[in-house]
């Protein structure tokens, strides 16, 4: 039985046939660049525009799950949002993800600068991942 490669459709030979599925390494690495770059929604916008639209995400999400939200007007500060809950008051920083090739979320703000209390990580799908998670019930 023929068998292909999953990236460049050649036919596969050699040993360990039945497990292969690429040719070689290089061909394994930009199927899943491929893969990566199809989850990856490419706005028809500026990428300042990316960051703008990820913010107004949370927003949404946030006043959705009961939380009052307000937006830092400033355009540099410890955070984007401040929302309150159950007469609690937390911070929350918005960053835009990507999904790299081996399917994990790649964004550009680190736990190690944090200036906030969470960490609301978008994809350009509109993907809400919160690290940690929001204490969604009142204690
Ligand atoms: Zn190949």
């Amino acid at each position: 039985m023929k068998k292909e490669c999953e990236f460049c459709e050649k036919e596969l030979t050699g040993r360990w046939l039945p497990n292969k599925r690429f040719c070689n390494r290089k061909c394994y690495n930009k199927r899943n660049q491929q893969l990566a770059s199809l989850k990856n929604v490419k706005l028809p916008v500026p990428c300042y525009v990316v960051g703008t639209i990820s913010e107004y995400r949370v927003c949404v999400d946030l006043m959705a799950k009961g939380f009052e939200v307000f937006k830092n007007i400033c355009l540099q500060g410890r955070c984007d949002l401040v929302i309150l809950k159950d007469k609690k008051t937390y911070t929350l920083e918005v960053t835009t993800g990507f999904y790299s090739f081996n399917g994990s979320i790649q964004h550009p703000k680190k736990w190690k600068e944090k200036t906030w209390d969470f960490l609301a990580v978008v994809t350009t799908h509109g993907d809400i991942f919160y690290e940690p998670n929001l204490p969604l019930k009142e204690e």
